[in-house]
């Protein structure tokens, strides 16, 4: 059962130097849930004296946290990550309550604890480099914190993201201060207690939450700042490459949207593609950055594969995130409801729509969108270039492999991409040609590999996150040349 259960025990407060505080001007907003549209929180929204704060507070617990090994470090995070897995009921819970994720198959706190106790550690892989390539000289490279970095998280995935991107930084020395979504704060701050509880020094880890602006903005200007983690649309994703550019070029990692292809040929197992893309659109109602939201089915199967898909896709258990029983929830609030209302209106006229209902209905009993297919759209149709990041589908067909990596490439996001094929000459032809940064053979996204690095081709973002490959993001290279005098 989860432990918060009504407002007065969801903790709705700044996370700044190890203590709870009130937002300095007073400000709050309003959560709503998406499922009642009742108001189940009343959040701190941090001003632009909080961000400087956090940051404030980062920057002056950096000495101490830097001189800290690893395996000091490490105590905390194996604490923490174990207090996290305790309160899974009680983060899922929340989640349900502010974005409406269902708390059916909710991963996230075990996948988040997995971070923090991989972490604790390979912080002691953390290492240099030495050669003897120069006479005379014995040279070596530091591996060094950047000192505060930042992170911006978005709200679908939020304890995770959470996860991913503090974890490594934390480990490497530096310290934190991180942005929670405006959508869904809660269990940020609940995750802000569970620091507290494992002990962490205060100003090492930070948490405040707040929109764009004023908080994220602060952050991405920051001059104190000198490393920044961020994932989130390619809009935001911009404005904050644009930030670090106009502050102090701090590095910044970007995980931003997609609109990624699955392509199935008539080789293909039909019933698992049909099953697995059904699910890589359907899960977390679509709002999956890398979810696969256009499919091209080979012509010679494309009746029976929409068939299969649509009745898969039409089965759903859609209503109230609390339950255990749905697994199909609200979109996040309205604003995301109305964007995906008006890109299906958009999707009307310009495909042939196969399912999904009548908008209103859906309003009344939260911002639920029905699965949607659209078929025969054009290639350069809007529904076919921009991220919708709902439960909203494109199948369109082709003949030849040639036309199916062209069609497949036809966009300006490159996050992840499936084929599904037996030929494995061909599966591995197509998986080079795709643009992408992750690419499923004969299995699509949500699939990935912790032990892989994950990013995006062109606009789907700059630089990658995984296991192998995130602590590099919040580590300087330092160079340092000793000559060596003869005897
Ligand atoms: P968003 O860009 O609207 O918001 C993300 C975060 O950025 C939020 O915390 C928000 O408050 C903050 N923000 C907004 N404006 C800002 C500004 N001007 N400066 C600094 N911060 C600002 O994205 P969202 O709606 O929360 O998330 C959905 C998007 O995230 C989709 O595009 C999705 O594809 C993408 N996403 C990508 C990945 C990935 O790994 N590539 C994973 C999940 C989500």
């Amino acid at each position: 059962m989860p432990a918060a259960k009504s407002p007065r025990d969801i903790e709705t407060r700044l996370f700044i130097n190890g203590e709870f505080v009130e937002s300095s001007d007073g400000k709050t907003f309003d959560l709503k849930s998406p499922m009642t549209h009742e108001v189940v929180a009343q959040v701190s929204e941090a001003s632009e004296s909080d961000a400087n704060a956090a940051v404030a507070a980062a920057k002056a617990a950096f000495p101490a946290w830097s001189a800290l090994g690893p395996k000091e470090r490490a105590k905390y995070f194996k604490k923490l990550a174990t207090l996290i897995v305790e309160a899974r009921h009680e983060l899922a819970y929340l989640e349900a309550i502010s974005m409406g994720r269902p708390v059916s198959g909710y991963f996230d706190a075990f996948a988040a604890a997995d971070s923090f106790n991989h972490y604790a550690e390979a912080g002691m892989l953390a290492l240099g480099t030495s050669s003897l390539n120069t006479p005379g000289y014995m040279n070596f490279t530091l591996r060094q914190p950047y000192g505060v970095a930042a992170a911006i998280i978005p709200w679908n995935v939020p304890v995770l993201f959470l996860a991913l991107k503090t974890a490594p930084a934390l480990i490497t020395g530096n310290t934190v201060v991180l942005k929670s979504s405006e959508k869904a704060p809660l269990t940020s701050a609940k995750v802000a207690h569970l620091i507290q509880e494992a002990g962490f020094p205060p100003g090492v880890f930070n948490i405040i939450t707040g929109h764009g602006q004023v908080s994220g903005h602060v952050l991405s200007h920051h001059m104190d700042v000198r490393v920044l983690s961020f994932t989130g649309s390619e809009r935001t994703g911009r404005l904050i490459q644009t930030a670090a550019a106009k502050s102090n070029l701090k590095p910044v990692i970007l995980e931003l949207g997609g609109k990624s292809p699955a392509v199935i040929f008539e080789d293909a197992d039909l019933e698992k593609a049909a099953a697995e893309t059904q699910h890589s659109i359907q899960w977390n109602s679509g709002q999956v950055c890398m979810a696969n939201s256009r499919i091209y089915v080979q012509e010679s199967i494309a009746e029976a594969f929409v068939e299969s898909f649509k009745q898969k896709f039409q089965a759903v258990a859609a209503g109230d995130p609390t339950d255990e029983k749905t697994n199909h929830g609200p979109l996040a609030d309205e604003m995301q409801y109305d964007r995906v209302r008006s890109y299906i209106d958009v999707g009307k006229e310009s495909g042939k729509r196969i399912l999904g209902i009548d908008h209103e209905a859906g309003r009344q009993n939260g911002f639920i969108i029905q699965p949607t297919i659209f078929l025969e759209t054009p290639e350069d149709a809007k529904v076919m270039k921009e991220e919708i990041f709902g439960p909203v589908v494109n199948i369109n067909t082709f003949r030849t492999e040639d036309e199916a990596i062209a069609k497949a490439n036809n966009t300006e996001f490159g996050l992840y991409a499936a084929v599904y094929t037996k030929n494995i000459d061909r599966a591995l032809r197509v998986a080079k040609a795709l643009e992408a940064g992750t690419v499923g053979v004969n299995c699509t996204s949500p699939t990935g590999a912790r032990d892989m690095p994950f990013g995006g081709y062109k606009a789907s973002g700059q630089g990658r996150e995984g296991l192998t490959v995130s602590m590099d993001n919040f580590l300087e290279t330092k160079s340092v040349l000793v000559k060596v005098e003869e005897s």
